[in-house]
């Protein structure tokens, strides 16, 4: 049994700010202070983190239980007018190729689909509602479970174990994300890491935490399948061994080496430019 996690913002859809408007709204209303999400760092964040940052930010201190409780709330109500008004602007949008990728997975005997967001659950499925992907998802770890993503994810683990009725090892449970929070995650959870650059992380904080997989978007599947082992890969060779037919070097960019990926990527364009050269082309 594979499950396979997916983060939400800028792995499954982009909502157009919706939850930074809602979160606003909510931080006015209770504080007073407009723009609060200005001055937080709410990418790859759990919501719990996110919303107390943004309260802090309008009042000056941490919110109560009680304050908080009321600002979940207002978000939550507020949300669902936040990301029509995303739609409406044409500014919702699923990331590129994602559609298929999970009409693949969801086809796939043995793989259960699930979330692993810093979102709340009822957020989460707001935010997803447009996108028509939710029926592709049988359960998740939700930003309501904790304030650290790698908690997040081993609860979506947890609930998968249970609904498969199995117990889930750690290798075969497969995140992905589009930030450096979602890669560092998996990893202190033990999990494989796979990161979409097509979302909201910062590239180099990206490279730097080291996914097992870096890829652009969904539209080219075959690396995303190798990864998750169900695709053989093309070199008739297990997975971080040998898989790419351009060059030994290649393979690194599939397979976990330890190495800075800026590096390999250099001598790759030098070996190219060697092989071009000795062509004669
Ligand atoms: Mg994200």
């Amino acid at each position: 049994m594979k499950i396979i996690l997916f983060d939400i913002d800028g792995t499954l859809v982009k909502a157009g700010g919706a939850g930074a408007r809602a979160l606003n709204h909510a931080v006015e209303a209770l504080t007073g202070h407009k723009d609060a999400c200005s001055a937080v760092q709410l990418q790859g964040a759990t919501d719990k983190a996110n919303f107390e940052n943004a309260y802090r930010v309008g009042a000056g201190r941490k919110p109560t239980k009680k304050e908080l409780a009321v600002l979940v709330r207002k978000y939550v109500d507020r949300l669902p007018l936040e990301v029509s008004a995303s739609v409406k602007a044409r500014k919702y949008r699923k990331v590129k190729g994602v559609e298929k990728f999970l009409e693949k997975l969801s086809k796939q005997k043995g793989v259960l689909l699930g979330l692993g967001t810093g979102n709340l659950k009822d957020g989460a499925f707001i935010k997803l509602e447009p996108s028509g992907l939710l029926r592709h998802f049988a359960f998740g770890g939700y930003g309501c479970d904790s304030h650290h993503r790698s908690v997040v994810l081993r609860k979506a683990v947890e609930r998968a174990g249970k609904l498969a009725g199995t117990a889930v090892k750690e290798r075969d449970v497969f995140v992905i994300g589009d930030t450096h929070r979602d890669a560092e995650a998996a990893k202190e959870a033990g999990y494989h890491s796979g990161i979409v650059l097509d979302g909201f992380g910062d590239r180099e904080a990206i490279l730097r935490s080291n996914p097992e997989l870096i890829a652009k978007d969904f539209l080219n599947l075959k690396p995303w399948l190798i990864w998750l082992g169900l695709v053989k890969d093309p070199g008739g060779v297990s997975r971080g061994t040998y898989i790419c037919p351009d060059s030994p070097i290649e393979h690194a960019h599939y397979g976990r080496t330890g190495l800075d990926i800026r590096d390999i990527e250099l001598n790759m364009r030098k070996l190219r430019e060697a092989k071009r050269k000795a062509a004669g082309k």
